[in-house]
């Protein structure tokens, strides 16, 4: 084959032509839509994706997905749902899967499951990761407008811990300022950044939502744990490309338990409180009887001050595992017998005729059950055991004019006791609810007093003039008694004037011994005066007919020790022992 044009002996050859069909790279169905933002904190979530690609087919993002993506796999069924649950799309659930793994195939890309959260399945539970409706943050869809970029809705927005704009830490929206309606996630209209009711811009310089915000003000949510949250969650959604196979629950719960060690010196429930977890969820992740929710995960790594990564890849750490086994042998036996579901019921049964009467909290964590859970599926049969605890708690109590009497007693003493201090005098063991629910106004008042004493600054140079003062007092008052009249605990005044305190006590001790020593001699008076008499009537001086003859001189005899070592030494002195 030759190329070009040659003319040899006036004749003129042409260049032939190539008949072979060229190679076409393949054709794909839909539009090959490039995903935004994928491998960061602020990837576009798939139910986004799905209605910027109805747009540029210029079609309902609804439609396609039912009719290209899911009708291929036979899903279409998921049409006839009223309530098509598209919040799934983002999230862990085979839907996704299946709905990414077919949009990789008709847009002839591999990128496509990043934009959800499949990449966590494995670890991260789907109980109350993903929400519903859609939320969005107006000053992010006004930014991207006005720089020229593309709106679409980040993953983050989607998860239902996240409630402020990782970017701008205002609240996410819920509503349409314009119709006040909650927007689905995904509909026949969806487009990012506009209602797909009313088709309004969502903006922030949408009229309504600017009247909105003025009328509300700056408004200013809890951040303290938000900032947190969308760090980790940020973190994870930025990794999540490169974690597919690294993520296994044998290595967070390697990880969990090196915590527990490091952190707690093995011990599961100060780890629980150190982290503000039920300890029974512990438990139960480090035997993985249930999936780590993402909550949980946040706040571990919010107290730990950790990231999740660390919490959850692995740092090939078998001795981490070893040590996880041996924390559940120590542990109390809780965990080795976390009933199976089926016999839950059972088990309450059983519960209704132990006595004395258990707590629904005690059977709950028995069975390894977190106790909500329970009374959510067994209502009645938990109503009887609360029923059957407090009524035996009742008869434990005592009566109703003692209880009164003690939290009035408490309001006036000095300093204001806290009340559970209250609680304990009454013999309560528990947390003391039936108190509050029955003495409501007595318990805020005693409640009230305590924490007004407790959070009353102190005045150092007040306190110590009270205290300079007491040292020229006669007789020397007692440091309790200096306590009381400083409104604080004998501890606190101590810790406070630790020289002062130390020449209060010695002074009022050596005032006691000196006052100890005059009753003694008053004592050793009145009984040599005594134990004539009794010879003289033919008695013996036997300490009771002394006492008798004593007292009336001597109201205030003091201990009977004092008395009882001024007799013998009278009786000594006599040649009477
Ligand atoms: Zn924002
Ligand atoms: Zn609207």
């Amino acid at each position: 084959m030759t190329t070009g044009i040659s003319v040899h002996d006036g004749r003129v050859t042409y260049r032939l032509w190539d008949t072979h069909a060229p190679e076409f790279p393949a054709r794909s169905r839909l539009f090959k839509l490039e995903p935004i933002k994928v491998g960061t904190a602020e990837v576009e979530s798939l139910t986004s994706y799905l209605s910027r690609l109805g747009a540029e087919h210029c079609t309902s993002p609804r439609r396609l997905l039912l009719n290209e993506v899911l009708a291929s796999e036979g899903k279409a069924t998921y049409s006839n749902a009223t309530l098509f649950a598209a919040h799934r799309l983002n999230g862990i659930q085979e839907i996704a899967d299946i709905a990414t793994s077919v949009l990789e195939r008709l847009t002839l890309r591999d990128d496509l499951r990043h934009m959800t959260l499949l990449n966590w399945g494995t670890v991260i539970s789907a109980s109350q990761l993903l929400r519903r409706k859609k939320v969005w943050c107006a000053i992010c869809y006004e930014d991207w407008l006005s720089d020229g970029q593309v709106i679409y809705d980040p993953l983050v927005w989607a998860i239902e811990i996240i409630t402020n704009c990782p970017r701008h830490d205002k609240r996410l929206c819920e509503r349409c300022p314009e119709c006040m309606r909650q927007l689905p996630l995904l509909d026949r209209h969806s487009i990012p950044g506009y209602c797909s009711w009313c088709q309004t811009w969502l903006g922030a310089t949408n009229k309504a939502y600017l009247k909105q915000r003025t009328f509300k003000g700056n408004e200013q949510t809890d951040v303290s744990g938000q900032a947190h949250i969308a760090l980790s969650v940020g973190e994870l959604l930025s990794c999540s490309p490169n974690m597919k196979s690294i993520l296994s629950p044998e290595s967070f719960v390697a990880n969990l338990a090196d915590s527990i060690a490091k952190k707690a010196s093995h011990n599961i429930n100060f780890f629980a409180d150190l982290v503000g977890i039920w300890s029974g969820t512990i438990r139960r992740l480090l035997v993985w009887q249930t999936k780590l929710r993402l909550e949980v995960l946040c706040k571990l790594c919010s107290r730990l001050n950790a990231s999740p990564l660390d919490l959850l890849l692995d740092r090939g750490n078998d001795e981490a595992l070893r040590k996880r086994h041996l924390l559940l042998e120590r542990d109390i036996p809780l965990v080795k017998e976390i009933v199976p579901w089926e016999e839950v019921k059972g088990r309450l049964q059983l519960a209704l005729k132990e006595s004395p009467p258990p707590s629904m909290e005690a059977v709950a964590r028995h069975m390894g059950y977190y106790p909500p859970k329970i009374k959510k599926h067994y209502p009645k049969l938990c109503k009887q055991i609360i029923n059957r605890y407090w009524e035996n708690q009742k008869n434990k109590r005592p009566p109703q004019e003692t209880i009164i009497g003690a939290l009035k007693a408490a309001l006036k003493e000095e300093p204001p006791p806290s009340l559970q201090r209250v609680f304990r005098r009454l013999g309560c063991k528990d947390t003391g609810y039936y108190y509050y629910v029955n003495y409501v106004d007595l318990c805020f008042a005693v409640a009230k007093r305590y924490k007004a004493y407790r959070n009353k600054p102190f005045n150092k140079g007040k306190g110590q003039r009270r205290l300079k003062a007491a040292l020229d007092e006669e007789p020397p008052p007692s440091f309790s008694e200096i306590a009381r009249r400083l409104g604080h605990k004998r501890e606190f005044v101590r810790r406070k004037f630790p020289e002062l305190s130390t020449i209060i006590t010695s002074r009022y001790l050596h005032y006691m011994k000196v006052l100890r020593k005059e009753k003694a001699d008053r004592l050793r008076h009145e009984i040599r005066k005594a134990i004539p008499q009794l010879s003289a009537a033919g008695l013996n001086a036997s300490e009771a007919r002394v006492k008798a003859l004593v007292k009336p001189t001597l109201p205030n005899l003091g201990r009977d020790s004092l008395f009882k070592q001024a007799l013998r030494e009278v009786k000594a002195e006599s040649g009477l022992a």
